[in-house]
């Protein structure tokens, strides 16, 4: 039976399911799930990612990374861990700029977090020659060493609910099946008052437990461990309202309900809360956007200096430079949060959090 069939069936015996749950069966279905079955990340794929676009991303976060360890003080060992790591392009340009500082690689542990079978097979055939240990979830991490956490792109993939506002209060939105049985978004006929900020009629307010949850851990780990990290992704950087729920596969947009496991599923990174759920475990943070924060690490020059080396590559590189870093594209809509222990100085491309500095 196929995941639509099996879903409706569900539907059908116990009601209506949450957009989480209907999130997690799409990407996770162990037999048909978008990420156990059939990710394709790339430019032949479903979607491109930041590593992706350009190698210039994952080797300024390298040097983010070397900053950072030298503010630790230079440990001896230092575990890296990359959370959702795709096909590995992320971790396999942070490696070559952590060439810069032999000491690091020498004591460095590596872990990828990664739920999906197929591109955990990617990741291992890809980094054949390192050192790295593969785990399923973030808890699993187990270190005795300071720790620098990365994950791009992997909060939007989390499930996430949605309530809309109807004249009673906020109804949850729901996957059910229409009158000639095709899945269906409708409203939960229980509306509730009084948890949510005021809104008008037909506003829609998404919430994301799991995406707090991998924040709380990445937070919990940085502050017991010392240390820091990234996530970047689209999403907001205030509270507010909207329904962003998509559904991407050959770089086009299709309907969430349509084909349930064939498109990747995805919802904004909700980074208020997020940055929320880090701080009350204890780390200080930051929020900036991505282009801010990689012209801040130098990619103006970095850019340049290639392009001086292979003048052939200059078109190229340029437009590899704006399509990361430009306001229309995903310089503003893509933003980075940075998590980092108390008592360290504020990383490269953040300001002294004033709430948490210890
Ligand atoms: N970071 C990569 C890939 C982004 S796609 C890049 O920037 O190119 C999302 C990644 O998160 C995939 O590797 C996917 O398998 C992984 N992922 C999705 N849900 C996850 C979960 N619950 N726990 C860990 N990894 C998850």
């Amino acid at each position: 039976m196929s995941l639509k069939d099996r879903l409706k069936a569900q539907i059908q015996a116990f009601g209506p399911m949450s957009l989480g749950q209907y999130m997690t069966a799409c990407l996770h279905d162990p037999a048909e799930g978008y990420y156990a079955s059939r990710p394709r990340l790339g430019a032949e794929g479903d979607f491109v990612t930041a590593p992706l676009v350009s190698q210039m991303f994952g080797e300024l976060i390298g040097l983010w990374c070397i900053a950072v360890w030298e503010s630790l003080g230079r440990p001896a060992r230092l575990c890296l861990v990359e959370i959702g790591p795709g096909d590995a392009t992320l971790m396999l340009d942070v490696l070559r700029a952590l060439r810069l500082a032999p000491d690091l690689l020498a004591g460095l542990q590596i872990v990828m977090v990664e739920a999906s079978t197929p591109l955990r097979a990617i990741q291992q055939d890809k980094l054949k020659s390192h050192p790295v240990q593969w785990v399923s979830q973030i808890g699993q991490v187990k270190t005795d060493s300071p720790v620098i956490v990365i994950a791009n792109e992997v909060l939007d993939c989390l499930p996430a609910r949605q309530f809309v506002r109807t004249e009673a209060g906020w109804s949850e939105r729901l996957v059910g099946l229409g009158p000639d049985d095709a899945l269906t978004f409708g409203l939960s006929p229980r509306p509730v008052e009084g948890l949510f900020p005021p809104a008008s009629v037909g506003s829609v307010l998404e919430l994301s437990p799991a995406q707090d949850a991998l924040a709380s851990d990445v937070a919990g780990l940085i502050a017991t461990q010392g240390g820091a990290g990234l996530l970047i992704d689209y999403g907001r950087s205030d509270p507010g309202f909207g329904d962003t729920l998509q559904a991407l596969g050959g770089h086009k947009k299709f309907g969430p309900l349509d084909a349930p496991g064939e498109h990747d599923l995805t919802i904004h990174a909700d980074f208020p809360s997020v940055l929320t759920a880090a701080k009350d475990c204890g780390v200080q943070t930051g929020l900036v956007d991505q282009g801010q924060f990689l012209r801040a690490l130098g990619i103006d020059q970095r850019a340049q200096a290639l392009s001086q080396a292979r003048p052939d590559q200059a078109a190229k590189l340029a437009h590899q430079l704006e399509r990361l870093t430009g306001a229309a594209q995903m310089g503003e809509l893509f933003k980075v949060a940075g998590l980092w222990s108390k008592g360290l100085q504020a990383p490269p491309g953040f300001d002294p959090d004033p709430e948490t500095a210890a």
